[in-house]
């Protein structure tokens, strides 16, 4: 560690939920950036082995785990694993989320239990599973990602709007019960990204592309790199007085009038 540097990251260990693509890759490339060793946790094993590849090639250090975040057993051998291959657990991402967009009357619950369970419920089960992990060395960082769906409405993402919402409120109650072990816990709210996720709204949703240019003042959709400061920031000690915060990172989307 670098003392002078607050934002060093080096001996910690972080894992990724999605860090095998889209902005989770965007957040796990930032924390290697800045020394950190990364675990990227993914259902697509090819998808995750690429991923570190581009992490290691870059110069940092990365290996990746199975996961699937919808399965609490799953959340939890995740944090075994980490743990066991690196020795410890500083930062967790809760990365992981899927959309599927209808409207309301029109889901099946099934589906509705689905963005749940893979959204917010994996949230919870991966963060308690890192808890005593983050206790024993004495202190950890957890950030969350939420969605311009945890501020605002739209006819098409009944589920989603839901989970999302539910994250920012999740993260503050975590922040109140574990900032006395040191542990932080913020959410991050995504404004519109260009990933695979938003390239399948853009071709469901039409004159959503041009819509979202019109309403960010930055004039442009965000890219995975936009991710890595902020996930540097949240995974640091240059954020140690920070917890239970949602911080959007859109462009300015979300304070246009
Ligand atoms: P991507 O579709 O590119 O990435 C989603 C990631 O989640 C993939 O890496 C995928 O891994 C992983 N994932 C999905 N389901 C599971 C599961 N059950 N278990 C393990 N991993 C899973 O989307 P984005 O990068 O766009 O999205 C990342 C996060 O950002 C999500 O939470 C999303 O809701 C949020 N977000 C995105 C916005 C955007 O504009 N793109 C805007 C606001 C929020 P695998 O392929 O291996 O399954």
């Amino acid at each position: 560690m670098d003392a002078t540097n607050p934002f060093d990251l080096t001996g910690r260990v972080a894992i990724v939920t999605g860090g095998n693509g889209g902005i989770g890759l965007g957040m796990a490339r930032g924390l290697a950036g800045a020394g950190a060793t990364v675990v990227v946790a993914g259902r697509n094993a090819a998808k995750s082995a690429a991923a570190v590849k581009a992490i290691v090639d870059a110069g940092g250090s990365a290996s990746a785990v199975e996961v699937d975040v919808a399965d609490e057993a799953s959340c939890q051998a995740m944090v075994a694993a980490a743990v066991r291959r690196h020795g410890r657990l500083d930062v967790l991402v809760n990365n992981a989320g899927i959309n599927i967009r209808k409207q309301p009357q029109e889901y099946a619950l099934a589906e509705w239990n689905d963005v749940l369970r893979t959204n917010l419920t994996s949230a919870f089960a991966c963060s308690q599973a890192a808890y005593p992990e983050m206790k024993r060395v004495g202190g950890g960082k957890i950030v969350n990602i939420g969605s311009m769906m945890s501020i605002f409405g739209a006819s098409f993402t009944a589920p989603y709007a839901a989970s999302k919402g539910g994250i920012v409120q999740m993260t503050r109650a975590l922040a109140c019960a574990w900032a006395p072990d040191r542990i932080q816990v913020n959410a991050v709210l995504p404004g519109w990204i260009d990933t695979e996720l938003t390239q399948g709204a853009r071709r469901q949703v039409p004159g959503l592309h041009d819509r979202v240019l019109a309403r960010t003042p930055a004039g442009r959709w965000g890219e995975p790199g936009d991710f890595g400061g902020i996930a540097v920031f949240l995974a640091s000690a240059a954020s140690d007085f920070v917890t239970g915060t949602a911080i959007p990172v859109d462009g300015g989307y979300s304070v246009q009038g």
